[in-house]
């Protein structure tokens, strides 16, 4: 990516102070959708009725790219993903330039012609420029199809409130395990969420899912308690940096509730493989039931002595509505710690020399990220997916 660090420098100190007034992200983010309506209306299609959410992942989007615009390999194939996943919208290059056109005219609106001076303008059109372009150059180098169309052939409560559901694609989707995809479900058109299939590309064209119901969320709580064998979903490109890496490096993965998904496809990629390297894979949930595939993780570790599953909880009971009880760990396998799990893992040591990845709530990730700061581990090195 060749934008100078000058006018990196500048983008992401407009970005800021945009972001640091009172709802700025917010009316930032309304500002560009009545700007991109007005001008185009043929993108409000795009986009769900209720725009809530959207205007959150927009901020979210731009403050990702804006904070990478200098890692330029992994920022270039993150827009590159993004790009390719775009395809499901039936997007254009014209939408591009109006998608760009209108953040340029909603920062100036917003930041006023104090901040928005002749050098900034420019170093954002020339951020944009190259956005843009990665983005629109992989899609149309793309000759997959723009989404996929899905039959659930199970869908299995798991807990109350976590389902497993699990898909039969119309033609198969290579994806590298640890990666996520944009899912849209019949009763909820345009709202599309992100998902991280817990198995690994076979070949088969199943994509399995461990879905969390979000209280009050729009599209959770119907995937989770209104899915049925036979609905159709819609899924788009693989997304995400996370995954296997090519160096040998032994594995720390970390992860929180349904988190674990994206670290078990990568587990079972490993197995197939005939991994030999260390991987040590903290499962941590709010209750000790939370952790739902345990007893399928211990069933792993029992046969690879390279898997070693560290449980986690920050409380030690059950709430009253789960009376089932807790599976028991077979020997060898370690037992449950009660505590936050950064805390945990680094109670374990200080993981130098370990590739680690972490998966959960925003929360869960910076505080798993500060405690292993704290024990002199470099964090850019950690590995994690947008949040948002
Ligand atoms: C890279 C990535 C991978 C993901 N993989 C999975 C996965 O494998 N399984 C899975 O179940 N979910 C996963 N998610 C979360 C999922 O995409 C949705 O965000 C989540 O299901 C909520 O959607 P919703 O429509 O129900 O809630 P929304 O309508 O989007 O949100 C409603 C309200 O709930 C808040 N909210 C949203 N998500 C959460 C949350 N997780 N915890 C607490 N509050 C929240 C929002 O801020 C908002 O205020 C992933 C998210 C990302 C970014």
């Amino acid at each position: 990516m060749s934008v100078d660090s000058q006018a990196i420098s500048l983008v992401r100190s407009s970005f800021k102070s945009v972001a640091a007034v009172e709802d700025g992200p917010e009316r930032l983010a309304r500002t560009f959708y009545s700007i991109l309506f007005a001008r185009s209306p043929e993108t409000r299609e795009f986009f769900p009725a209720a725009m809530d959410v959207q205007r959150d992942r927009l901020v979210g989007a731009i403050a990702h790219v804006v904070e990478r615009l200098d890692e330029s390999d992994a920022i270039l194939e993150y827009l590159a993903q993004l790009g390719r996943d775009h395809r499901k919208y039936g997007v254009t290059d014209e939408h591009y330039t109006a998608v760009g056109n209108a953040l340029i005219e909603a920062l100036e609106t917003f930041g006023g012609a104090e901040m928005w001076t002749d050098e900034v303008d420019s170093a954002w059109r020339n951020a944009l420029a190259i956005i843009s372009a990665a983005m629109m150059d992989a899609a149309n180098a793309e000759d997959g199809p723009p989404a996929w169309s899905a039959t659930v052939i199970e869908c299995r409560p798991v807990i109350k409130g976590v389902a497993v559901v699990r898909l039969q694609l119309d033609q198969t989707m290579q994806y590298r395990a640890g990666q996520y995809v944009s899912v849209q479900v019949a009763a909820r058109p345009r709202m599309w969420r992100y998902l991280s299939p817990a198995t690994p590309y076979d070949g088969t064209g199943v994509l399995e899912f461990h879905v969390r119901q979000v209280t009050g969320g729009w599209v959770s709580p119907v995937m989770v308690n209104q899915t049925a064998v036979g609905d159709t979903w819609v899924v788009g490109s693989p997304i995400g940096a996370l995954g296997i890496p090519e160096n040998s490096k032994d594995l720390l993965m970390i992860a929180s509730g349904t988190g674990v998904a994206p670290l078990r496809a990568q587990i079972l990629e490993l197995i197939r493989r005939g991994n030999t390297r260390k991987v040590q894979l903290f499962y941590s949930g709010q209750h000790p039931c939370d952790l739902y595939d345990l007893p399928h993780l211990w069933k792993l570790a029992e046969k690879h002595p390279w898997l070693t599953i560290i449980p986690v909880s920050e409380e030690d009971e059950n709430p009253w509505w789960h009376t089932e009880p807790e599976p028991l760990p077979p020997i060898g396998m370690a037992r449950r710690i009660v505590g936050k799990v950064g805390k945990v893992v680094t109670s374990f040591g200080d993981w130098a020399g370990y590739d680690i990845q972490v998966v959960g709530s925003e929360s869960m990730v910076n505080s798993t990220k500060f405690r292993l700061r704290a024990v002199g581990i470099d964090v850019d090195t950690v590995r994690n997916d947008p949040t948002y």
